[in-house]
């Protein structure tokens, strides 16, 4: 099955299309997705990079993710709304922020990770695999 799907920022500024099945999604309850959101967790889609196309305007910032190496955080520069990442450990994909798509109904989540930074008032409600920071790929 292909699909095609849209989002973008909050202000409008940017706009993306994907051509590319998520290759997984998970919830992620790590701090740094904690922090960048303001919510106790983030879901998120892996998607081979190819498959983004992205038109606005972008600002981005690196840190360093739990693997030690590179997380590159992109965000519209006119809102702040966080829209993707790319990690160093995960070369090829972007990881994209289901909040950010227009529709997201069809968004199956299938793990939830980094559960050992999940906030004791987030109750997971699913059998889904918890991992307590990230699964081998
Ligand atoms: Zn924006
Ligand atoms: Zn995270």
């Amino acid at each position: 099955m292909s699909r095609e799907y849209e989002g973008g920022c909050h202000c409008g500024a940017v706009r993306y299309t994907c051509t590319r099945e998520p290759e997984l999604t998970f919830y992620c309850h790590c701090k740094d997705c904690q922090k960048t959101t303001g919510s106790p967790f983030s879901v998120e889609l892996m998607i081979a990079d190819e498959g983004l196309a992205i038109d606005g305007p972008l600002e981005s910032y690196v840190v360093q993710g739990d693997s030690g190496k590179p997380v590159t955080r992109w965000n519209c520069a006119r809102c702040g709304s966080g829209l993707y990442l790319e990690c160093a450990a995960d070369p090829g994909y972007v990881f994209l922020k289901a909040g950010s798509l227009d529709e997201a109904g069809w968004v199956r989540p299938e793990m939830h990770i980094y559960t050992s930074a999940k906030q004791p008032w987030t109750n997971i409600g699913d059998s889904l695999p918890r991992f307590e920071r990230a699964p081998d790929l």
